[in-house]
């Protein structure tokens, strides 16, 4: 493609999707590149408590999102679905080269966000799908009234094992400490779920099965001791999900973009270490990642892009 955009969004998530809202308005020329669906981990969130204003009856990540999704659209922020293989971003034109098409741009926005990390368990790779999920809105329907088992202790692990319960006869976390690290007022409702039970100072250390997942071997860090586990015998099979961080998507900027420990480091206005390069949202160095920050990136992002265009 010859046309050179004023800016290149890559990602749709809600960083992303506010830059493409905030430029747009701007009357700047956009392009919004996304690989998959649009709202990136949100978009697998059931449930949207702390966005300021979605208070909706039955708010979820998907509904915000197709609503930013709109909004964008609505301000004439053009769309491509495209995986971006390498980037020059030094030069005063940005490209971008996908797998269908290469892409120029005066200006580039990352918003490539995060993606969960694996449990860290032998035979991980062999179940992803066939028992081992990350992703309860998409998989918990699998389980209903079967057992399912959650790696974590954070916001992420609690949340999504409560939600786990409305369909799974009992859910079990799994956590390798013997305290959650998830805020009080979520820990508290999980205490009182009487589906929720606890296995503490405990890992994963092994899945197996047959075809699916019906054993894990989970390992006491405290005193060492190894315990199996299997599905009940009229089931034959049960879900492990792991919900216990993310791992930045920023493997393209390596060697390009100054990072720490895989996060993109900017300063408070977004700006990359390279001229006409921000970076918004969960891929950035940062301490708080959620949806009202990568929001407040991606409005700053796109406000310092126009700027930097008008120079
Ligand atoms: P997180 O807060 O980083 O928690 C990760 C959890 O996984 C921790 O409990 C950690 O244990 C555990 N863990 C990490 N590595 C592990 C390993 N290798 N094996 C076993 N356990 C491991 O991640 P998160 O829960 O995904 O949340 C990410 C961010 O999103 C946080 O800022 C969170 O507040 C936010 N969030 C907010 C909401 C909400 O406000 N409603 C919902 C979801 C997420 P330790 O505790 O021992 O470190």
């Amino acid at each position: 493609m010859d046309k050179i955009y004023d800016l290149i969004i890559l990602g749709a998530g809600p960083a992303g999707l506010t830059a493409g809202i905030y430029a747009g308005r701007s009357r700047l020329d956009v392009l919004l590149i996304e690989k998959g669906s649009d709202g990136g981990q949100i978009a697998i969130t059931d449930e949207i408590e702390n966005y300021p204003g979605a208070m909706v009856e039955g708010e979820s990540g998907p509904s915000l999102i197709a609503r930013m999704t709109q909004q964008a659209e609505k301000f004439g922020v053009q769309r491509a679905r495209d995986t971006i293989k390498s980037v020059e971003l030094t030069g005063e034109v940005k490209k971008l080269v996908g797998s269908k098409d290469t892409y120029q741009a005066r200006t580039v926005i990352i918003a490539t966000g995060a993606f969960p990390k694996p449990i860290g368990c032998e035979n991980e790779g062999k179940f992803v799908g066939k028992g081992i999920s990350f992703c309860a809105t998409c998989d918990a329907a699998f389980f209903e009234d079967f057992e399912v088992f959650v790696v974590g202790g954070g916001d992420s692990a609690v949340e999504e094992a409560m939600y786990l319960t409305k369909f799974a006869r009992k859910v079990t976390i799994i956590h390798r400490r013997d305290q959650l690290r998830a805020a009080r007022s979520i820990q508290e409702k999980a205490f009182a779920n009487p589906k929720i039970h606890f296995l503490w100072d405990s890992v994963v250390q092994r899945a197996d099965g047959e075809e699916l997942l019906n054993t894990i071997v989970v390992k006491n860090v405290k005193t060492g001791e190894l315990t199996e586990i299997k599905a009940d015998e009229d089931d034959g099979l049960f879900g492990l999900f792991g919900f216990i961080g993310y791992n930045p998507n920023s493997a393209l900027f390596e060697g390009v973009v100054d990072m720490d420990r895989g996060y993109i480091i900017t300063d408070p206005d977004m700006r990359t270490n390279i001229p006409g390069v921000f970076a918004a949202g969960d891929i950035r160095v940062k301490s708080l990642r959620q949806v009202v920050t990568a929001t407040a990136d991606g409005a700053i992002a796109a406000t310092m892009a126009e700027r930097y265009l008008e120079q």
